[in-house]
């Protein structure tokens, strides 16, 4: 079954019916990038642009930035979307030379785009560096990490506006939100409507463990952190069909996208992009084509009607490797 998988990596991953689904990559850097698009990835649906600041003593100038996200752009092909998350530290993701006070709740405390506003100078010089390499042929894409509130992403989408605007860029960036905070889920609907905001990604890591109340790392909690809780689905199901309702899309890059247990259920619930671990690229496709959306929509709705995780997997028999 691999050797079939791997023949077909460069093919779209299409539903038995006709739907297409996007399946693309998380990334670190522009390595990352070379090694998705030799996997078959249609771009990138998360730069995790932590990586670029981390292993160095100061922060990344606007000029290194700005060349780390040109040279991803141009490890892709034209026109393939590249989803560049801002900086996503604090909680588990310490950066020494961007110190976070001490916390009693590192995880419900200053983390993602909190730190940001702490600091708006990281978020700007980013937001700067990003929109010089709008250019370099990919369709660029901005997201931003753990938005809570309706505040927080206007706060947010503002410091990049204002960027633009003194840029005086023409090339267009779409701009989305990070969908990893359970508020934002249920608020779907009022996020949606909020002007200038493109697209979602559901963090399926974050979300899961802000659903259940679980740290994701914990050694004795971990194991329940499954982003096939049905309380978790349901979250992603209402979202997408609210961000439907007002034509912008959602992509889950959480690590549940690399499952290929899950991805028809994830596809049923209406997400339009998996983005995935480069290793899974070849076998997340073969799981959409394996499938018709009606299926796909069947697995779903009576994936939110189960009671636990393992009868949600029990519905997506897995095939012998
Ligand atoms: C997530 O939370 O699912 C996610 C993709 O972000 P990270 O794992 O980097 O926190
Ligand atoms: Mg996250």
């Amino acid at each position: 079954r691999k050797a079939a998988e791997e023949e077909r990596k460069d093919e779209p991953a299409v539903t038995t019916d006709g739907h297409r689904v996007a399946v693309v990559a998380n990334i670190g850097g522009s390595d990352d990038a070379a090694e998705a698009m030799r996997r078959g990835a249609e771009g990138v649906g998360l730069l995790r642009s932590e990586f670029v600041f981390m292993g160095r003593t100061t922060a990344p100038t606007e000029a290194e930035q700005a060349q780390v996200y040109a040279d991803c752009s141009r490890a892709l092909q034209p026109g393939q979307p590249l989803v560049i998350r801002t900086l996503d530290v604090g909680g588990d993701k310490p950066l020494h030379y961007l110190p976070i006070p001490a916390e009693e709740n590192p995880f419900l405390g200053i983390r993602g785009v909190r730190v940001a506003f702490d600091r708006p100078e990281v978020l700007r010089t980013q937001c700067r560096a990003i929109l010089a390499a709008a250019d370099a042929g990919a369709r660029l894409h901005v997201m931003f990490p753990m938005i809570a509130t309706i505040d927080d992403w206007r706060r947010a989408k503002a410091i990049f506006d204002e960027e633009r605007a003194a840029a005086g860029t023409t090339t267009p960036v779409s701009v989305g939100i990070m969908m990893e905070v359970p508020s934002v889920a249920v608020m779907a609907r009022q996020f949606a409507a909020e002007e200038g905001c493109d697209f979602f990604s559901v963090g399926t890591n974050d979300l899961t463990s802000y659903t259940l109340a679980m740290d994701r790392g914990h050694p004795r909690l971990a194991a329940q952190v499954d982003p096939c809780n049905p309380a978790v689905l349901t979250l992603i199901g209402n979202a997408a069909e609210a961000l439907h309702a007002h034509g912008k899309w959602l992509g889950v890059c959480g690590g549940v996208a690399s499952d290929p247990q899950a991805v028809p259920i994830l596809v049923g619930l209406g997400v339009d992009e998996l983005s995935c671990s480069i290793p899974a690229i070849p076998s997340v496709k073969a799981a959409v084509r394996a499938y018709s959306l009606d299926t796909c929509r069947t697995l779903a709705h009576k994936a939110v009607t189960c009671s636990t995780p393992s009868e949600v997997r029990a519905l997506v028999p897995i095939e012998d490797s």
